[in-house]
């Protein structure tokens, strides 16, 4: 269905459409593990309960118009703010590449949104609530008919086998290190994902964001081992959520069969 405008109407729709919602992402990362509702009271800073003005409310203009402060009370915002508004509005803006004004745009940009906001607050909290992970898995079941990454049994058997997948490994952790590791939030992660993307994703999904996850946390524990203070990262869970949505992100923008194949050429080389 395409829009009866110019294209650039379209990739500023996009953009102004990610940034709204990254502003509402914002809400949800802040009230949802702590039990509030995401549609009441309208904002208000976090400080001193002041409500927020519209004009104050602009994605990523008012934080840099005011500061990055609350204009009543002064208060230091979080960067996380304006962080997430832009990540938001940039997924936005290139999903929209992919199927402009459609309806697997909307579908495709829900399931992106609801990956940013679990992994927020998994960044934030390290826990992912299964007030977002319990609803996504029947709901991107069904956003999944919108497109056609993978038949509809196949997402199926994604969003069981990604949950057990990752009891196993829980499982298998515990006994090894007889105490608990690996949250399961992570595996009602996964089950969100593979409902929409498909149970092929996974293994794609998991490399990936194993790999990058890698890639973030052996540069930490290095510099802590020159500190002297490798105890304290090694005891510190870096949270595997925000790693697995990134792979489950560059899997639905960049396609698991041209990922494989990287992956494959990059093997190669190094032979
Ligand atoms: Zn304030």
């Amino acid at each position: 269905m395409p829009l009866p405008l110019p294209p650039v109407f379209g990739h500023l729709l996009a953009v102004w459409w990610g940034a709204i919602w990254g502003s509402f992402a914002n809400v949800c990362v802040h009230r949802i593990p702590r039990g509030g509702s995401i549609a009441w009271p309208g904002s208000h800073c976090p400080a001193c309960g002041e409500p927020i003005a519209w004009h104050d409310n602009i994605p990523v203009l008012s934080y840099a118009l005011l500061g990055g402060r609350c204009r009543t009370c002064q208060t230091r915002i979080s960067a996380r703010y304006p962080l997430i508004e832009a990540l938001v509005a940039a997924i936005s803006w290139l999903l929209w590449q992919r199927h402009p004004g459609s309806w697997a745009y909307l579908a495709e940009f829900t399931f992106a949104l609801a990956l940013v906001v679990m992994s927020a607050i998994d960044l934030e909290l390290k826990i992912i609530p299964d007030r977002l992970t319990l609803p996504g898995i029947p709901v991107f079941f069904v956003a999944g008919f919108a497109l056609d990454l993978a038949p509809w049994k196949e997402r199926l058997a994604g969003a069981g086998a990604g949950y057990v997948v990752v009891w196993l490994l829980a499982r298998a952790y515990e006994k090894l290190r007889g105490r608990a590791g690996l949250g399961l939030g992570d595996g009602k992660l996964l089950a969100v994902v593979a409902a929409f993307l498909g149970a092929r994703a996974l293994p794609v999904v998991l490399t990936l964001g194993s790999l990058q996850g890698l890639l973030v946390t052996v540069p930490l524990l290095l510099r802590a081992r020159r500190r002297g203070r490798v105890r304290s990262v090694a005891r510190t869970e870096i949270p595997f959520g925000p790693f697995l949505a990134l792979g489950a992100l560059e899997v639905l923008v960049l396609g698991q069969d041209r990922l494989v194949g990287w992956t494959l050429w990059l093997l190669a080389q190094v032979r």
